[in-house]
């Protein structure tokens, strides 16, 4: 972005926050040369990264998709669609405010595990152990261990 001071090509952020409850993204910018600070405001809708995929293609981000797989994890589970949509906001926030032009699908999946850990944990291993059947099978069963575990660990608690 230019300097709206003395018209420099590069200007850097130094500050990048969602305001505007999530809509809107305040950046603090500095000019690289006249050291002038000044303060943009972009709408965060503009600012959902590209995905890239697997095999290096890249598709815009498909707010959807990503519910409807939420939706399909969460099938008969004790889980109110005002959940799911926070769980949906919470990813679609942390995205936004990665800064990123584009991101990876592969960690768009682990923000949305992060979410189904916290809402359900049959959620949770139904899309873990089909989110990762294409990426590394060792690593889904090492997660399944660690459930098995915890879960153990907590009977042991009580
Ligand atoms: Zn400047």
């Amino acid at each position: 972005m230019h300097c709206p001071f003395c018209g420099a090509d590069d200007t850097k952020v130094i500050d990048s926050r969602l305001v505007a409850e999530g809509d809107q993204v305040r950046r603090r910018r500095e000019c690289v040369d006249c050291k002038d600070r000044f303060t943009t405001y972009e709408l965060a809708e503009l600012l959902m990264p590209r995905v890239i995929k697997q095999d290096e293609t890249r598709e815009p981000f498909d707010e959807e998709k990503l519910r409807s797989g939420l939706h399909r994890s969460l099938e008969k589970r004790p889980v109110s669609v005002e959940q799911i949509e926070a769980a949906l906001s919470q990813i679609k926030r942390y995205l936004q405010s990665t800064g990123e032009r584009e991101i990876s699908s592969r960690l768009i999946g682990e923000k949305v595990m992060e979410q189904l850990r916290n809402l359900d944990d049959v959620a949770y291993v139904r899309f873990a152990s089909v989110y990762r059947s294409f990426q590394d099978l060792n690593e889904f069963r090492a997660e399944l261990d660690r459930l098995e575990e915890e879960g153990s660990g907590d009977k042991a608690a009580e």
